[in-house]
């Protein structure tokens, strides 16, 4: 406290007496400085928010020891066990948004999982980060989709937990989407008008919202997909809403991620079908993976270093989108 020992008259004493004075001073001044701290801890009792990399890691090695997951398997059914417990044992309420998609493969049953952390600001919608769980089928080889898609399932595990003790201005749902993969080889080989055979899961949520009136209630969406590719980059991403993509980006620059390019590309995902319901949105998704749907997308593709990246931008950026939304 250096206010303290500039304005005391007594620093002008004697020698002798200075060194005993000035011992005073500085058991003073440790005792104020403790005081103050405690008085700042008294006011701010929630920790700033700890996305811990190595644990979304663990949540991603555990989902792809399950093997493939794709839409209506077994292996799915217990990737939504191992997701609705993570929640649970976070302190949150997992909820199903079950049913059954027409497909190119007949009807298969899916599940949105949501489970939703607090806000401070009531009435005033939330936002709501997301990322699909299911992997694409493939019958040529075992695709396990250790970024596509364990790593956007384990980083909204991880982010239940980082933000469960933050002071969210706005309420924040997790989204666990069901059914993003397209059942036929390519993406829109079987797709027809009004039924993609893709983003099954997003176009549920998404139109179940508009049929009842709530889609304003979505004040921004987050998207995160493919985020654990070793050699991370992502692309700006043209079709998102530019101030949340600004958002993102600006916050990756102050915490200088090199991870988070300026080059811009136009990708289809789960976010299309949130701004076709006019729900502004912002995908973070790094498809420059050479991995990407093939056997090579396994653990040694993959690094908790960049799930770490992507958590502390998005949880940086909060701030940043909360104020412009609250
Ligand atoms: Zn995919």
């Amino acid at each position: 406290m250096p206010a303290v020992s500039q304005t005391n008259p007594r620093r002008r004493t004697t020698p002798t007496a200075t060194i005993t004075e000035h011992l005073a001073v500085f058991v003073f001044s440790v005792i104020f400085v403790a005081a103050a701290v405690g008085a700042c801890s008294a006011q701010q009792p929630a920790a700033a928010p700890k996305f811990d990399g190595n644990r979304a890691f663990a949540d991603l090695k555990a989902m792809v020891d399950l093997g493939p997951r794709p839409a209506g398997s077994p292996a799915i059914e217990k990737t939504r066990d191992y997701i609705r417990k993570q929640l649970v044992a976070a302190g949150l309420k997992p909820e199903d948004q079950a049913f059954d998609a027409e497909t190119p493969a007949g009807t298969i049953h899916m599940v949105n999982i949501r489970a939703t952390l607090p806000g401070q600001v009531q009435g005033k919608g939330r936002i709501v980060v997301g990322g699909h769980y299911d992997t694409k089928p493939f019958k040529e080889f075992a695709f396990v989709g250790a970024s596509d898609a364990a790593s956007s399932a384990a980083f909204l595990l991880e982010l239940a937990r980082a933000l469960k003790g933050r002071q969210n201005a706005l309420p924040i749902e997790l989204l666990f989407l069901d059914g993003e993969e397209a059942v036929c080889k390519e993406w829109d080989q079987c797709s027809k008008p009004g039924n993609a055979d893709h983003t099954y899961g997003a176009r549920y949520y998404a139109q179940q919202a508009k049929k009842a009136g709530t889609t304003k209630d979505v004040r921004a969406f987050i998207l995160v997909d493919m985020i654990a590719d070793r050699d991370l980059n992502i692309s700006r991403e043209q079709n998102s809403t530019p101030w949340l993509t600004d958002a993102i980006w600006s916050t990756a620059r102050r915490l200088n991620r090199p991870e988070f390019l300026q080059q811009t590309l136009p990708i289809e995902d789960d976010h299309l079908e949130f701004l076709e319901v006019g729900i502004e949105s912002v995908d973070i998704i790094d498809l420059d993976y050479p991995a990407w749907h093939t056997a090579a997308d396994d653990m040694n593709h993959v690094s908790a270093k960049s799930l770490q990246a992507v958590g502390d931008v998005v949880v940086g950026a909060l701030p940043l989108i909360e104020t412009r939304l609250k």
